[in-house]
C-alpha cells in the first residue's frame, strides 16, 4: 500500500481545501412560463426547452 511520507500540515491541506467551497445553484426565469428553472436545462413546471415542449408534465 502507497503511504505519504511526510504529514500533511495543516497549512497544506487548508490550501487543498481552499478550491472546496460549494457554489450557489444558478436559475433563470423560463421564458414560456416565467417559473425559475436551471440554466441549459428542460423547466420542470412547463417541460419546455428551446422554445418548444420537450417532456409532457401534468399542468399541460
Ligand atoms: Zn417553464
Amino acid at each position: 500500500m502507497a503511504v505519504p511520507k511526510k504529514k500533511t500540515s495543516k497549512s497544506r491541506r487548508n490550501m487543498r481545501r481552499a478550491h472546496h467551497a460549494l457554489t450557489a445553484e444558478s436559475h433563470a426565469e423560463c421564458p414560456n412560463c416565467g417559473e425559475l428553472k436551471r440554466p441549459h436545462h428542460v423547466c420542470l413546471a412547463c417541460g419546455y426547452y428551446d422554445g418548444r415542449e420537450v417532456v409532457k408534465t401534468a399542468a399541460a
